[in-house]
């Protein structure tokens, strides 16, 4: 299954209050030879539904990774819990993210639906990740680094069989994560315009001139902001094209294997 071994399906690409793209969701397929492993990278307020229609055995999903806690990257987990519950999951699911996942996410669920957090018909494995050093989540091996955003903000790097994927939630990638993401197949990076500056996000030159000096040789660019995405979407291929980096400004339900 050489050049195989990570699919990637864009379930949202959109920004916080995008009306037509859901917010930036992406499901990561690590295909091992047996039983795949799958793990879904943030879900807002508006990724369930489109998770939902992009895949068709929900169920089989093994993780969650939340980069941060802004609504638009893990407000869609109480509809995600739920639903789960109601097709009758059993395995346990494991969400892994920044520091207060845990509570963050038992408060969003009493909140939407107070009492279901403990009557689910699965558990949930809660885990931390520390930017300081490797850890696993279901089994795949991956890196966290610090992202520059108003929100404690962790990218993250998954090594499988050779191939490598990095997705750095929401903000601008410092320069001292470079090590840790070097030389990656495929980077989604938050850019939220073309090339102007907004506190706490990135753009795409910024994101291409990192993704080249970090030898991140395929870049997909994903929460746009709605109105940039509109005016300056057709050329986000050719900026990055001039960066020397590959890349795609994915529609849901894009696919990259890698
Ligand atoms: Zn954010």
């Amino acid at each position: 299954m050489k050049g195989q071994d990570i699919k990637v399906v864009f379930c949202g690409v959109g920004e916080a209050f995008d009306q037509d793209y859901p917010n930036t969701s992406i499901l990561a397929i690590f295909l091992d030879k047996r039983i795949p492993v799958r793990i879904l990278l943030d879900c807002g307020f508006t990724a369930a539904p489109s998770f939902w229609k992009m895949y068709s055995d929900p169920l089989e999903l093994d993780g969650v990774w939340i980069s941060h806690l802004h609504g638009d990257h893990f407000f869609g987990l109480p509809q995600l819990l739920i639903r789960l519950s109601e097709h009758g999951r059993q395995k346990d699911l494991h969400i892994c993210g920044v520091k207060g996942i845990k509570e963050a996410v038992t408060w969003a669920m009493e909140l939407a639906y107070p009492g279901k957090m403990t009557r689910l018909s699965f558990g949930i494995v809660f885990s931390e990740a520390d930017s300081r050093q490797p850890f696993e989540i279901c089994g795949i091996r991956a890196r966290a680094v610090e992202i520059d955003h108003p929100q404690a903000c962790l990218g993250v790097r998954f090594d499988f069989r050779g191939k490598s994927l990095f997705y750095t939630g929401d903000g601008r990638v410092p320069e001292s994560a470079r090590k840790v993401v070097h030389d990656c197949d495929l980077g989604i990076f938050e850019t939220f315009s073309l090339d102007s500056s907004k506190h706490g996000h990135s753009n795409v030159e910024e994101a291409g001139a990192f993704a080249a000096a970090a030898g991140i040789r395929h870049v997909a660019a994903v929460h746009m902001q709605r109105a940039e995405r509109k005016s300056n979407g057709q050329l986000v291929q050719a900026r990055l094209q001039k960066k020397g980096v590959r890349g795609v400004l994915p529609e849901p339900g894009h696919v990259i294997v890698i």
